[in-house]
């Protein structure tokens, strides 16, 4: 449920309505839009009566909100969410590309990315440090010491630094050295970490996991907005299906679709989405044009060397080709790059 306040409410309608609402064992998540206030009502809402908060004052209207998901809902909010990581917007007219290694190996594969990445025209760089490996004996990742590594390269290259955060109890941590968390396909259903992640103020982005329905996705990213973080970027990375020549299937349908269900930024990643460098252009190209508000795209200085992922990774003079298409493509549909 939602109650909109009317663009007259003054602060004290609003706080009124907010106590009003917790005396009623209600959780309250505001929003602005149109010189509107919008109190998002979380809890137990069988058995209230609507009536009691649309009778305040400032109260323009009290509405039920039907998608399972709430806070995510286009419902909830329909103006775009613009997510700011530092001082880049994302949801906002620019296509944002993020870029970087799938796991930070040496300082010098480091810097050489991020210098190499930031000159095309990468606006955030992106590495794992603690890496989720389907097997036990693959690399793990450099823990802590590929945190000081992203940050050196932050502060050489002056791109904020997104990461992955594998369980609730690195979040701390990880929020000493990064702007961005994200949360990997595998654990896009760990609901403790997403209730940790919901506390915390970081930015987030948000993958779909590979055997998960859209609604699912925003029943996770639900969880994150529930527990008090609005800044959440979603990321359709491709799912399973019985396709083997790609090593995921990108469900390019999920762009308009959570465009039509969400006020959240959507981005693509569309290495993992195929598996295969050949073909993350093709899927760069289909995303911007279906409406993505920017990609994530593994990039790698000598990727047939690379611990992680090399397949799916573009070379550095790849990387700026593809930026050059990503502007026309955006340029086409009325965005920038
Ligand atoms: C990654 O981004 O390197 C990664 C592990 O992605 P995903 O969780 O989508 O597999
Ligand atoms: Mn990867």
């Amino acid at each position: 449920m939602v109650v909109i306040m009317k663009p007259d409410a003054s602060p004290e309608d609003i706080q009124y309505v907010v106590r009003r609402s917790h005396s009623l064992g209600l959780k309250t998540h505001l929003s602005r839009q149109d010189a509107r206030t919008f109190i998002g009502l979380v809890g137990d809402l069988r058995g209230l009566d609507p009536g009691v908060l649309a009778g305040l004052r400032g109260v323009e209207r009290v509405q039920a909100l039907t998608k399972p998901f709430r806070l995510a809902s286009l419902e909830f909010r329909s103006a775009p969410t613009i997510v700011r990581i530092r001082d880049v917007e994302i949801g906002g007219a620019a296509v944002v590309t993020m870029a970087g290694p799938c796991s930070v190996e040496t300082e010098a594969q480091i810097l050489e990315t991020a210098r190499g990445v930031r000159d095309a025209g990468a606006r955030l760089f992106r590495g794992g440090a603690f890496k989720p490996r389907s097997s036990p004996y693959s690399f793990q990742g450099l823990a802590e010491a590929g945190l000081e590594l992203l940050a050196r390269a932050r502060d050489e290259t002056g791109l904020p630094i997104v990461t992955e955060v594998l369980a609730s109890e690195q979040v701390p941590l990880l929020s000493r050295y990064t702007d961005a968390l994200q949360i990997g396909t595998r654990n896009m259903q760990n609901y403790a970490l997403l209730h940790a992640v919901g506390e915390s103020s970081m930015p987030v982005l948000l993958k779909r996991g590979m055997m998960c329905t859209i609604e699912e996705l925003l029943l996770s990213a639900e969880y994150i907005l529930s527990h008090g973080n609005p800044n959440v970027i979603l990321c359709e990375r491709g799912i399973r299906t019985f396709e083997t020549y790609t090593r995921n299937t990108l469900d390019i349908n999920a762009v308009p679709a959570l465009k039509e269900l969400t006020h959240l930024p959507v981005v693509v990643d569309p290495s993992h989405a195929t598996g295969k460098s050949s073909l993350v252009k093709a899927a760069s190209r289909a995303s911007v044009a279906a409406g993505a508000d920017g990609l994530l795209v593994e990039v790698h200085p000598d990727p047939e060397n690379a611990w992680s992922d090399g397949f799916q990774s573009l070379t550095l003079p790849e990387f700026a080709d593809l930026i050059g298409e990503v502007k026309r493509v955006a340029a086409a549909v009325g965005r920038t790059a």
